[in-house]
């Protein structure tokens, strides 16, 4: 990771450089930023840049053998520790650090629902617990093997159990010669006390528009009018961001399966269920839970037209054309199961319910609510 890659926080990789450069490293730093601001993607260009050999005066150089080995996460005098779901398998993040590597390469800006969807573990307590504790100062206590420093990033440190915490007071506050612990943290009343004033605070703001729009052109090739339109709405969170390019892509795809989808219920077309179901079930699990929640989204949109204002309704012209025909057949004999079934399905996704019974279950009740007979919303 280079610093070149971050988005935007130049003043912090400017002071970071800095103290790489007066050899005033500090043995313990928090990196504190709120979600998607890029804490650990900074966490990591540091420790790079720390570690390269041949330093550039902004950056890393990016070739050499160190360099080589960070753009891959392998460098030997790198570690992480991380919330992980514990179970029988999975005692520290040593035991899930191929799936690390590949989160972490693939969006250096993810987020901690992120990994636990990767996990597969939505369900269960992340957690840095004292066996990772113990790990950390295993790891701490080998000799670097090919850089002048060993480096710990310890990322959401927040998620430290207090034994766990506890157990790295002391080596925080007397670490081994050369060795620099990286903390990124993005709330900081969850830390203890103890720890977070053994550290030296590095704050990341959250990213500024004009990088942010910057970044979502050139990386994201969005337009600059979409770039736009997505800052005034993620908040200069860059996973955010990412998610709503995904949902825009995503949203032509739903509509059309949402339009098939509610076609073949109506008239119980077994064949074209059955096609749809089997798509349905070749999502990723996120996907899934994006496109019930698209479902989700028309419903509504449904009942603000045949029941609130139409000035609210917020759709697209596909969209808007669409409801035009299918509002009417959500109405106040069934709107409120429509909701209901949807809501389930997404909870049941969630906890991991087989897609295609859940498909087909919902498809026979959606094929009852949609043959109600229709109350005129002008009757209610
Ligand atoms: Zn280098």
């Amino acid at each position: 990771m280079l610093f070149n890659d971050i988005i935007g926080q130049h003043e912090v990789k400017q002071r970071l450089l800095q103290s790489v450069k007066e050899n005033r490293v500090s043995h313990a730093q928090l990196f504190l930023g709120s979600t998607g601001s890029g804490s650990l993607s900074m966490a990591i260009a540091y420790a790079q840049y720390i570690s390269c050999t041949n330093k550039q005066s902004n950056d890393s150089c990016g070739n050499c053998k160190s360099c080589v080995k960070y753009t891959k996460l392998i460098h030997p005098d790198l570690h992480f520790a991380y919330p992980v779901a514990l179970s029988k398998e999975v005692r520290t993040s040593t035991n899930v650090i191929q799936l690390w590597r590949e989160a972490v390469l693939s969006n250096s800006y993810l987020t901690l629902n992120d990994w636990f969807d990767l996990l597969e573990a939505e369900n269960k307590q992340p957690v840095i617990g004292t066996e990772e504790s113990a790990e950390i100062l295993r790891k701490l206590s080998l000799t670097t093997f090919e850089s002048e420093y060993k480096i710990m990033i310890i990322w959401m440190a927040e998620k430290m159990n207090t034994s766990a915490a506890n157990k790295l007071l002391k080596i925080l506050e007397e670490p081994p010669d050369k060795t620099v612990f990286m903390l990124v943290c993005e709330n900081e009343d969850l830390l203890l006390r103890t720890i977070i004033s053994r550290t030296q605070l590095v704050k990341i703001k959250k990213i500024d528009r004009e990088s942010l729009e910057h970044a979502l052109v050139s990386k994201n090739n969005l337009s600059l009018s979409d770039a736009k339109n997505i800052v005034n709405l993620c908040d200069g969170n860059y996973g955010t961001a990412l998610k709503l390019i995904g949902e825009n892509e995503n949203a032509e795809s739903n509509l059309i399966s949402f339009q098939d989808w509610m076609r073949a219920c109506l008239k119980f077309d077994m064949q074209k269920i059955n096609t749809l179901l089997n798509e349905f079930s070749a999502l990723s699990r996120e996907r899934q839970k994006n496109y019930i929640a698209y479902c989700l989204h028309i419903v509504r949109e449904c009942i603000m037209i045949n029941y609130a204002d139409k000035n609210l309704v917020q759709v697209t012209e596909n969209e808007k054309s669409f409801l035009k025909k299918f509002s009417p057949f959500i109405n106040a004999g069934n709107c409120l199961q429509f909701n209901d079934e949807l809501n389930k399905a997404y909870m049941h996704i969630e906890r991991n319910a087989h897609p295609k019974i859940l498909f087909m279950d919902i498809s026979f009740k959606f094929n009852e609510l949609l043959n109600l007979k229709t109350p005129q919303p002008a009757d209610q």
